[in-house]
């Protein structure tokens, strides 16, 4: 299965791919994780995408073509993929048809998990991961049983630099102008299916499986 979701900031759509790699054991690629990974390691190329990230700004487009080119191109990509916060806009999704053309792995489906803006406020702003694990909390919705602290492993929670509400305004924005679009892109080419980002985890992955 070869897939690129899309979705706002705050649709579910890194919860939802690590559930759908469990079920067709297939990799994830998620651009933000790669580029979160290579700021906290303080990188140079984690350096150059650490300001645009605060700023809620897209990173270069050269700097992430370059990242997902690499990452397909190794072996366990060839039984399929999950590209998570990949593309982003029209430019992007363009250069993943070549690179996805010469490598001979075309994708199957773009999955739209579409959220009310509203609710994705609510859901960014909370948002609250443990240093330690990474597990996700969210004090709105599923807040963790004493205040800043892991329930798993005791560690601290953080929030991420870009879920401040300014710089989520920012982001939201940006999807709105740069990478909604993509839902019309990918429904001309006849392989988009959208499903509503609302309700239990589980209930929502379900939906997604009944589309696949
Ligand atoms: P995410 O975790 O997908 O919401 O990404 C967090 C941040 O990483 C975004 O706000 C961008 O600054 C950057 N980023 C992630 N994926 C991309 C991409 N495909 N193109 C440009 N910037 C990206």
């Amino acid at each position: 299965m070869k897939i690129v979701l899309l979705g706002a900031p705050g649709a579910g759509k890194g919860t939802q791919a690590k559930l759908l790699i469990d079920k067709f054991s297939i990799p994830q690629i998620s651009t933000g994780d790669i580029l979160r990974k290579a700021v906290s390691e303080g990188t140079p190329l984690g350096k150059e995408a650490k300001s645009y990230m605060d700023k809620g700004e897209l990173v270069p487009d050269s700097v992430v073509i370059g990242l997902v080119k690499e990452r397909l191109g190794q072996d366990d990509c060839k039984k399929g993929y999950i590209l998570d916060g990949f593309p982003r806009n029209t430019s992007q999704a363009e250069t993943l048809d070549n690179v996805l053309s010469e490598i001979n792995l075309p994708l199957d489906v773009a999955l739209s998990v579409d959220v009310d803006f509203g609710i994705l406020m609510k859901r960014l702003t909370g948002r609250r991961t443990c240093k330690g694990c990474n597990q996700m909390y969210n004090v709105h919705f599923t807040p963790p049983s004493k205040e800043g602290s892991c329930d798993k492993c005791g560690g601290e929670l953080y929030q991420r630099d870009d879920d401040r509400e300014e710089t989520i305004k920012k982001r939201l924005d940006v999807y709105k102008a740069q990478t909604e679009p993509l839902i019309a892109y990918y429904q001309k080419k006849g392989i988009l299916k959208s499903v509503e980002g609302v309700g239990e985890i589980n209930e929502i992955f379900e939906r997604i499986c009944s589309l696949l």
